[in-house]
């Protein structure tokens, strides 16, 4: 049996280091917004390469909080857009309506990511923002990208929720824009062992709002200047983080060589793998994805030789019923077949060769009803 993603056996690889910190944080008497979320903001800020890092309860928080500091500060008015990829999780489109203003959802490159030869054509003279996420953990097209934001003056948020330590020449994801949400979610490649998210930014003023909006929006405490919410990174999360940081890198190495062994073996006329645009750093496989039209019978087949999938994602925004309203009369046609036809296969770090290659195996071995 070749389990999609053993979280548990991921964090067994630390039980005495995270058993620790958890005592650390007990035996403080300090469990939110102490020294543990202090040292872990600066951590992963020079990690990133970002002046700052402010977490927060989770990804979507970090996402809507960023928008709603905007929103406020350049006086956008509600309705006012926000391009967004069609093709992504949920979360990426929710943070754009939280804040009242509207997704225009753009359909992505062949990476699945924002393509920037299709922002000319969706942009309008109420777009106020890009948000690009970096899906299934590979770098979007951010040269191009952001010198479009640059040229037409819109902010530019990335969503990093599933692109911890991708690079494009030596420039990580989530120092590109002028801010970008980090989510902590268990299963993500850098993962507490509950919620937590974070931003960063290299804007002083943002880092300053956005350290107060997560804290019901108060600078000094019982002052409050504007009205914010409770979404803070909690003392456990953050120190358990903390253990974890220093070994992203070192997995996402291991997540290469995982995906380097399907990328080079498995060879088979019904699926597609999927391509890779920038170099090898540019990618860290939070998930690999391959494509089939007939991957319903190919996750059965898979499930039949042991082996987990899952999709990523059986239905897309703009046809989920909480957006019929706002979407239903979109037709995106690439979006639908992506979601129609993706099939993501295991891939973690500590993933032995042997395993990698049972997939493969499992995979070539499909022969379709
Ligand atoms: C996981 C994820 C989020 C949301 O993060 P949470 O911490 O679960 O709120 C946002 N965007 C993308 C692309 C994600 O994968």
């Amino acid at each position: 049996m070749i389990p999609f993603l053993p979280l548990q056996r991921i964090n067994a690889r630390q039980r005495e280091q995270l058993a620790a910190a958890a005592l650390r944080v007990l035996d403080s008497g300090w469990y939110v917004l102490g020294p543990e979320v202090r040292a872990f903001e600066a951590e992963f800020a020079a990690w990133n390469g970002s002046r700052h890092c402010i977490g927060v309860a989770n990804g979507l928080d970090a996402l809507t909080l960023v928008l709603h500091a905007w929103k406020t500060a350049c006086g956008w008015e509600d309705g006012d857009e926000v391009m967004v990829t069609a093709n992504t999780y949920i979360a990426s489109v929710l943070a754009i309506t939280a804040n009242r203003l509207r997704p225009v959802l753009v359909e992505p490159d062949a990476f699945y990511n924002l393509d920037p030869d299709a922002l000319g054509a969706a942009l309008t003279p109420r777009c106020r923002a890009v948000l690009v996420v970096h899906l299934y953990g590979q770098a979007a097209a951010m040269g191009p990208i952001t010198e479009f934001c640059g040229r037409h003056g819109l902010k530019l948020l990335e969503d990093c929720a599933q692109a911890h330590g991708a690079a494009l020449d030596g420039k990580k994801a989530g120092a590109f824009g002028d801010a970008a949400g980090f989510s902590f979610y268990p299963g993500k490649n850098l993962g507490a062992l509950g919620d937590a998210g974070a931003v960063t930014t290299d804007c002083d003023e943002l880092a300053d709002t956005l350290r107060a909006l997560r804290n019901y929006g108060s600078h000094v405490k019982y002052h409050n200047l504007m009205r914010g919410v409770n979404s803070r990174l909690d003392e456990i999360h953050a120190a358990f983080l903390r253990e974890k940081l220093p070994l992203v890198d070192a997995d996402n190495a291991e997540r290469r060589n995982i995906a380097r062994i399907y990328l080079e073996e498995i060879r088979h006329p019904l699926v597609s793998l999927p391509g890779v645009r920038g170099g090898p750093e540019s990618h860290v496989w939070h998930l690999f994805v391959i494509r089939s039209r007939m991957r319903d019978d190919l996750a059965r087949h898979l499930a039949a030789r042991g082996v987990e999938t899952m999709l990523h994602y059986p239905i897309p925004p703009h046809r989920q019923k909480c957006y019929m309203d706002e979407f239903g009369m979109l037709d995106l046609p690439e979006t639908e077949a992506i979601h129609r036809e993706v099939l993501s296969l295991p891939l973690w770090p500590g993933m032995t060769g042997e395993q990698a290659r049972e997939v493969v195996d499992a995979v070539n071995s499909w022969s379709p009803e």
